[in-house]
């Protein structure tokens, strides 16, 4: 089975976590202040938080930005629940808004209409949350600009995004949102078996997310309410989590992120022949605007049934009888039933719900061979009864 996604780990990736299995710290040692330090350089950003998963990750984002009971979230449909879920987490109302469907991404023309209309009903969000989806950042230039007009702040899920760039910029530098997170989940960019990370530009909320990552607990004595009784003496001055990562998967992360860059021009390399491969094929790629530069997390392929004569149900299934692991991304959000029990229902972001039917994510990972690639193109060619020597 050709899968979809995949790690790709190195023997020098291998050998970073049994050192630190021989070394004192399992976890909260040194391993994952360097991490964090390295990969906001990479990313030219102040601060750098990491933690267990980027669920948690967008969890403490919400808490830190003050979101609670009665709180607003908006996200896209197109995306894992994940991103949705934040904003529950906090006793908080999620609301969605359509994608645009050339990118895929949030719409900012629909983000801009909900706005004025949530501004005249009294409704407007204090989070949204863009997801640069299959790894291409969103408009954020004009996300935050509506963000200073409406007033609420903006929480990028760059799960996808590991390495993209926006207008010559690294995604995670937050120069138009508070926070930006990652994913290290293995079928993402890079990996730490789980994992996450935040970034923010501000000390205030790098301080909050230290504290919520665990259990709300300092020791700093600049921070607590009163003197210290002792060496022993901490003070938990909010209610916080264990969402702390180890130091094994903290040095699986520096080591991964040394080869970040080889890992993106694979990528890169490999778009680059699908794309050439497709160009007259009756399927639609996602659109790439020239002012962002995609991670390509996801190959994402659309099958209208109208211009290639077979529907996403059938492509996928013949597909997936030749061993190659293609996926769907994504279930709309707001069709699940958790979401439809909420009160919404199909038909809400008629968008997302089409890209929906029509998607296929054909296999995108750093390690796939041009061999592989070729059997995907092959069968896809077969599947879809279009010439590959045309
Ligand atoms: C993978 C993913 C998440 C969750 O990441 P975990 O690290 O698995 O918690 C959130 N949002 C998006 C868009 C994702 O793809």
């Amino acid at each position: 089975m050709i899968p979809y996604g995949r790690q790709d780990i190195s023997e020098s990736d291998i050998a970073a976590v049994e050192a630190v299995l021989r070394s004192d710290f399992l976890t909260q040692g040194p391993a994952i202040p360097r991490f964090e330090k390295a990969m906001a350089e990479y990313c030219g950003v102040a601060h750098a938080v990491a933690v267990n998963s980027a669920t948690s990750a967008l969890h403490i984002a919400c808490r830190a930005l003050g979101l609670g009971a009665g709180g607003r979230l908006w996200t896209s449909p197109n995306t894992f629940v994940a991103s949705a879920n934040c904003a529950r987490y906090c006793g908080a109302e999620v609301d969605f808004v359509d994608i645009d469907p050339e990118t895929l991404n949030m719409s900012v023309a629909a983000l801009q209409t909900k706005l004025e209309q949530a501004e005249r009903e009294g409704t407007l969000p204090d989070i949204v949350v863009p997801v640069h989806f299959a790894g291409q950042p969103c408009d954020m230039a004009a996300i935050a600009e509506l963000a200073k007009r409406y007033d609420f702040a903006v929480i990028e899920d760059a799960s996808h995004a590991v390495g993209a760039q926006y207008r010559q910029e690294r995604t995670g530098a937050c120069t138009y949102s508070e926070i930006t997170v990652f994913s290290f989940h293995p079928v993402k960019i890079m990996t730490t078996g789980e994992g996450g990370l935040l970034f923010t530009r501000r000390a205030d909320l790098h301080e909050q997310l230290g504290l919520l990552r665990s259990h709300g607990i300092t020791r700093d004595t600049a921070k607590m309410t009163g003197p210290s009784q002792g060496d022993w003496y901490y003070e938990q001055l909010d209610l916080g989590y264990n969402y702390r990562i180890t130091d094994m998967q903290a040095a699986l992360g520096f080591s991964q992120m040394s080869r970040l860059d080889e890992f993106l021009a694979r990528r890169r390399d490999r778009v680059a022949r699908y794309d050439e491969v497709f160009r007259d094929w009756p399927i639609s790629l996602q659109k790439q605007p020239d002012w962002a530069q995609s991670a390509h997390h996801l190959y994402p392929i659309r099958i209208d049934p109208q211009r290639c004569g077979k529907n996403r149900a059938e492509v996928f299934a013949a597909l997936r009888a030749t061993g190659i692991g293609v996926n769907v991304h994504y279930i709309p959000v707001h069709t699940q039933p958790y979401y439809r029990a909420l009160g919404f229902a199909a038909g809400d972001f008629p968008e997302a719900e089409r890209y929906y039917a029509e998607a296929i994510s054909l296999p995108m990972f750093s390690a796939m061979t041009e061999a592989q690639q070729d059997f995907v193109i092959e069968s896809l060619a077969e599947a879809l009864e279009v010439s590959t020597h045309a």
